[in-house]
């Protein structure tokens, strides 16, 4: 599969990590797919809710909670989650993936990352040095799941 966004989106996504810099920002790509080309119509932003830990506790417990801050961790609210997914839906987007930053850290992924993923959909992940957005990669994992591997991005003016 190859990923197709314009500049505006990927731009969209940038100024988002750098907005919440140093905390990790996410949302979710939204768009249609054929073939094997999942073309992205929509960047809808999301609340890290790793802003709120005793809730974050709630829905995801972690060992640390001090530790898994929202510096290095994003959660996304199941609730934000449906509610995205519901109306998108109704216009005939599918969800294709999601993005998040990592503050002062390089665009790859974490195990956190990856034992949080679910088949098929696409990670990109958008590096933001001292507050600005660097490296947009993204991941999608194996077949069998064990492994994230690289997904081509194509950024179309
Ligand atoms: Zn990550």
């Amino acid at each position: 599969m190859v990923l197709k966004i314009n500049i505006a989106q990927r731009e969209a996504i940038g100024r988002h990590g750098a907005r919440d810099y140093p905390s990790e920002c996410c949302g979710v790509l939204l768009g249609s797919f054929r073939g094997e080309v999942k073309q992205v119509n929509e960047v809808v932003a999301l609340k890290n809710l790793r802003h709120e830990v005793s809730h974050a506790q709630e829905l995801l417990p972690v060992d640390d909670p001090a530790r898994e801050t929202e510096r290095n961790r994003f959660l996304i609210d199941p609730l934000d989650q449906l509610r995205v997914e519901k109306d998108a839906r109704a216009r005939g987007l599918e969800v294709l993936g999601y993005y998040h930053s990592h503050p002062d850290h390089p665009a790859r992924p974490s195990a956190y990352d990856r034992e949080h993923a679910w088949p098929w959909y696409s990670y990109l992940i958008v590096s933001v040095e001292r507050g600005v957005a660097k490296d947009l990669t993204c991941w999608t994992l194996a077949e069998d799941g064990g492994l994230f591997l690289p997904e081509p991005v194509e950024v179309v003016g």
